[in-house]
């Protein structure tokens, strides 16, 4: 065990004696969530950095994201796509996602990410006709961001080709997931039930949370980090809570209590570094929101605090600004070329290199 290794778990109050592989438990997350010295949480820092290199090593997977369509029948409290938001919106031709699909060939991204807001005019037999011309023409792997969609269609486009399928579940306290996302109608959400069911097709299966809903507590953090274990996803994506501001929650001017998670980088952060711990072989990126609310490092961070993939921005400059989930995305804006030689750069400099291939989960038994 290397020395930060050891001070790790002697600040847990582990003895060297403990069995090396224990992995945290819902407590021990609890305590780090909290903690705000900096010396202690430097420990942090490196056990995820180190336990990141021992498990999925120093490749940094590009994922290339596609934002489809920016059209959602859904009306979360605070995302700037919702559906009752009268702004003006798009939705991408074939041939449009294709040109996108050929430009992550060509910067090597591993895997495309089709992503919109939840638009039935994505017709099940559009996907469909997408991801069989994907896998035919590319050697790329596909991962599915579409909302909450039916099994019928999730088990169609996995029997097109179809790898991968992301469904955050924001926060598994049911309460606050309801307060922030509204059913539709008479349907109710149950993101988890739907991820465990997406997993039975035969997908690699990812979620994740927001950093800092308003309402949201450490403990129900702490269980948010559980629940990835227990759900034994491939991809884990956190970010900082960000409001839209002309949304019900972007408006919003009630004072946040003291036991209020704050939706900054350092909490951001202290959960993608547990995340890591708690599950050490999961492909995690570092996000845009976390770059939007640092700026300046705020990608870097997450790479260095157990991040291991990357997701530059396909989508064609026109419809960026109105793909605009909360404020200031829209500004992270270059186009793809520029943007990756920035991303190169960046590897360079901490020591990361691109990652081959589709960069699946790598499962200990597959070495
Ligand atoms: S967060 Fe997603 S599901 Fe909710 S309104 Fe925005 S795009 Fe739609």
């Amino acid at each position: 065990m290397q020395a930060a290794g050891a001070v790790f778990k002697l600040l847990q109050g582990r003895g060297e004696d403990k069995p090396e592989d224990l992995l945290l438990t819902r407590d021990e997350v609890l305590t780090w969530l909290k903690e705000e010295e900096e010396w202690r949480l430097s420990f942090l820092w490196e056990e995820a950095d180190r336990v990141r290199k021992e498990h999925v090593g120093d490749e940094v997977h590009l994922r290339g994201l596609i934002e489809l369509s920016s059209y959602c029948r859904r009306d979360c409290h605070y995302c700037g796509i919702r559906g009752s938001r009268k702004i003006e919106r798009y939705r991408m031709t074939e041939v449009e996602v294709m040109e996108c699909v050929r430009t992550a060939v060509r910067l090597e991204c591993g895997t495309v990410v089709l992503q919109s807001g939840e638009d039935p005019g994505l017709s099940r037999d559009f996907v469909t006709r997408l991801v069989r011309r994907i896998k035919a023409e590319t050697p790329l792997a596909i991962t599915l961001s579409l909302g909450e969609r039916t099994l019928e269609e999730l088990a169609e486009w996995r029997g097109a080709g179809a790898d991968r399928f992301l469904l955050k579940h924001e926060t598994s306290d049911p309460e606050l997931f309801r307060r922030i996302h509204p059913d539709c109608g008479g349907e109710v959400s149950d993101r988890v039930a739907l991820l465990r069911a997406a997993k039975a097709l035969g997908y690699e299966c990812g979620s994740g949370v927001m950093v800092g809903i308003p309402g949201q507590t450490f403990e129900s953090l702490a269980d948010d980090i559980m629940l990835f274990r227990d759900l034994d996803l491939e991809m884990i994506g956190c970010g900082p809570f960000v409001a839209h501001p002309d949304t019900p929650l972007g408006q919003s001017r009630v004072q946040s209590p003291e036991s209020q998670v704050p939706a900054s980088d350092v909490m951001t952060t202290k959960v993608v570094a547990l995340t890591r711990l708690v599950c050490p072989d999961a492909n995690i990126p570092s996000t845009t929101a976390l770059a939007t609310v640092n700026r300046e490092r705020g990608r870097e961070l997450g790479l260095e605090r157990g991040a291991n993939v990357w997701m530059p921005n396909l989508t064609p400059l026109k419809y960026r600004a109105m793909y605009e989930i909360y404020p200031g995305k829209a500004k992270v804006i270059d186009t793809a070329e520029v943007f990756h030689q920035s991303l190169l750069a960046t590897l360079e400099r901490i020591g990361r290199r691109p990652g081959k291939g589709p960069g699946g989960r790598r499962h200990p038994a597959a070495g």
